[in-house]
């Protein structure tokens, strides 16, 4: 998507350890009238899928997730994180290591909202190894329900992320992906 690659190409910045900083317009402060496109190009992507749920992780999927959800015309679902649960049975729970923070969390999503009649779209800020989308994946697993596919606004396509996805079978949408961060450069896969 040229208007998201030409944006990150602006203003994203590259900290060490492949870290992409994008809170400007995604991660903290949010372009809304970006993340409308972005959620029309989900929703162009997804239309023909029978989506009944968007699903993503707090705190920064949810910008993109709905505004999909939006464009879809279904809700929209964000898994909440904990430290560690305890009380889990109306929940479904999966573990996900965080790769920006370096820590695991548990994430939830309470059993009321998801029940084996839905076909979700799973759609997060970034992907890099895949834990958070594998997380939400376990969910969907023990939640029986459909996945439709995953939408990712920014991919880095030279961590295991992507790879992981595709062994899994899934439809995989990123908008922008990321071939390289050497040298502090944003560097974009070639069509
Ligand atoms: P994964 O679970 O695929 O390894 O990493 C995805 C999660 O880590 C995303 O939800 C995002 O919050 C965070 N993340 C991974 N890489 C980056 C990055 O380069 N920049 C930012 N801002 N977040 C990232």
């Amino acid at each position: 998507m040229k208007l998201l690659e030409d944006k990150i190409a602006k203003d994203g910045t590259v900290l060490p350890g492949n870290v992409l900083k994008v809170d400007n317009f995604l991660n903290h402060q949010v372009d809304t009238k970006l993340m409308d496109e972005v959620g029309k190009e989900f929703a162009r992507l997804f239309k023909d899928e029978g989506v009944t749920k968007v699903v993503t992780v707090e705190s920064s999927g949810i910008a993109p997730a709905m505004m999909a959800a939006l464009h879809l015309g279904v809700p929209m679902i964000f898994a909440r994180k904990h430290k560690s649960l305890t009380l889990t049975d109306n929940l479904y729970t999966a573990s996900v290591y965080s790769y920006t923070k370096q820590v695991s969390n548990d994430i939830s999503v309470d059993k009321r909202f998801l029940d084996s009649n839905d076909k979700i779209l799973i759609i997060d800020d970034f992907l890099a190894n895949g834990q958070a989308v594998s997380g939400l994946l376990e969910i969907a697993k023990v939640a029986n329900v459909d996945v439709a596919g995953i939408g990712i606004v920014i991919e880095k396509s030279f961590q295991k992320g992507r790879e992981m996805i595709e062994e899994a079978g899934v439809r995989l949408e990123s908008l922008a992906r990321i071939a390289s961060l050497d040298d502090e450069k944003v560097e974009f896969v070639k069509d």
